[in-house]
């Protein structure tokens, strides 16, 4: 515990406010877009507002919105991200442009047509790497990957199949996997929740929701990943709904993915947490030592065959970097990969103290994590809003969640404990000391604290 406390103050240098310069980051949009692009749609992108986590983004109409929210979001947030490593979000305010510009109203009317069918299916993909073949089992994944088996060979036995857990345990490699094996015989429709979302307010907004349903309803396995993030609005659960009964009765399978179980989501209807939860859970743990060396091996493995070449890594090594990685497999072949990259550009055996100081470099140029951050990511956890967690009120499930926060605000920032009891509503900083205390008691003592802590450190780390 002591050491890894150590570890991560110096891992997660605090950092707040920054200021952006657009100017450059337009500079960088022009390189990794190229010309066309760049000239066509992002030159036009203004910064409207910046905050810590989240850029609010100036675009002249709602289809131009559209447009480059289902083509080119991903990569702009990425772009953006390598200059406010804090960034995880980035929102779009249309702002009215003089009228007469009549060359961009020509463009919409151009694409409109296209652009439905082409952005779902580009989100459609199935990655032919994440197959059962390199899909390694362990304890805390086999009844996941089982019943994943199971449900190709019975397709709407298990119906929904909802498979959850934490951020990087392969949720979505056996989505994929599932994917895989059923695509040649059946209709398969594997898309995120977020992307589906995004489809159905688009659809919703243009007048277009039968061609939308049409599209969906067609597929005989309709895979949905990261559910937790259809959220919100009546009218759109609504709709999701209809989509989802309307598909199981016609018999197609559905398999769901969620960091959470169903009676977990945050403000979703009972009915459809119910309706979610009404056919097969399975879980998937954090991974043991075993699983992790043998994660490992085989991902050398894989790397030996595709590229041709020998990679030469000790039991030592192998051993050190398992035990590195605390959270998730995500990371664990992250770390991998850079130990990888490191030896073939020095072709030598590496030790285990030069790959510790490989890995110095890596965390601390990528992980930032915040006050904010982690209030945000603790309130959004326990379903509690973030002025609730503030508040002065004592009942158990908002003072746990708040108590948690200081502690993990201690623990992930350089910020003092006094700071830290002024970003709690201005609270004293022996509140702050006594909650360190308890959370340190519950985490040695308490495995549904123990793993929830471990989730949220994760959810932390991932953004
Ligand atoms: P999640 O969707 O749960 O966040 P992913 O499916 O994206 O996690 O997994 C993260 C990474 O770890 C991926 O590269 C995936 O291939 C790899 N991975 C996860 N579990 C396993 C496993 N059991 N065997 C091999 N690779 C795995
Ligand atoms: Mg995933």
């Amino acid at each position: 515990m002591e050491k890894n406390n150590t570890k991560t103050q110096n891992l997660f240098v605090s950092e707040e406010e920054k200021t952006l310069n657009w100017d450059e980051i337009q500079n960088s949009f022009k390189k990794t877009f190229g010309n066309e692009v760049y000239t066509s749609w992002l030159q036009k992108i203004t910064l409207v507002k910046e905050y810590n986590d989240y850029l609010i983004l100036g675009v002249p109409t709602r289809f131009f919105r559209d447009w480059i929210v289902s083509r080119y979001l991903d990569k702009i947030l990425e772009q953006v991200k390598s200059f406010k490593l804090s960034l995880n979000r980035i929102e779009f305010k249309i702002i009215e442009e003089n009228r007469n510009n009549s060359n961009l109203v020509k463009i919409d009317e151009i694409n409109k047509i296209t652009e439905i069918k082409d952005s779902i299916l580009n989100y459609n993909r199935l990655n032919s790497n994440l197959s059962f073949n390199n899909f390694i089992e362990g304890k805390s994944n086999e009844i996941a990957l089982s019943y994943s088996k199971k449900v190709c060979e019975h397709i709407s036995r298990y119906n929904p199949l909802y498979i959850c857990g934490g951020v990087g345990l392969g949720k979505t490699h056996l989505l994929n996997a599932i994917g895989l094996e059923l695509q040649d015989e059946n209709n398969v429709m594997f898309i995120s929740a977020e992307r589906f979302m995004y489809h159905f307010i688009k659809s919703i907004k243009k007048n277009d929701m039968v061609n939308f349903k049409d599209f969906f309803r067609k597929s005989s396995v309709f895979i949905i990943d990261d559910i937790q993030f259809i959220r919100g609005k009546e009218s759109l659960q609504e709709e999701f709904f209809h989509t989802f009964n309307s598909l199981m009765d016609k018999g197609s399978q559905i398999i769901i993915s969620s960091d959470r179980t169903p009676m977990k989501l945050d403000r979703v209807q009972e009915r459809i947490k119910s309706r979610l939860a009404g056919g097969l859970v399975v879980d998937i743990d954090s991974p043991d030592l075993e699983l992790k060396i043998e994660i490992i091996k085989k991902k050398i493995e894989d790397i030996q065959n595709q590229f041709k070449e020998s990679i030469k890594l000790s039991e030592e090594v192998i051993n050190f970097i398992a035990n590195e990685s605390k959270t998730n497999i995500r990371e664990l072949v992250g770390i991998l990969n850079r130990i990888i990259a490191f030896s073939r550009v020095h072709n030598k055996d590496l030790t285990v103290t030069e790959c510790k100081s490989i890995l110095k470099d890596v965390f601390s140029q990528i992980k930032v994590i915040t006050v904010d951050k982690i209030q945000n990511v603790v309130s959004n956890y326990f379903n509690i809003s973030l002025n609730e967690m503030l508040s002065q009120r004592r009942s158990r499930p908002l003072a746990r969640p708040r108590q948690i926060a200081m502690y993990l605000a201690k623990k992930m920032t350089t910020r003092s404990l006094p700071e830290i009891g002024r970003r709690f509503a201005n609270r004293d900083h022996t509140t702050v000391i006594h909650a360190v205390k308890t959370i340190t008691r519950l985490s040695e003592q308490d495995d549904e604290m123990k793993k929830s802590l471990s989730q949220i450190r994760s959810l932390l780390l991932e953004q």
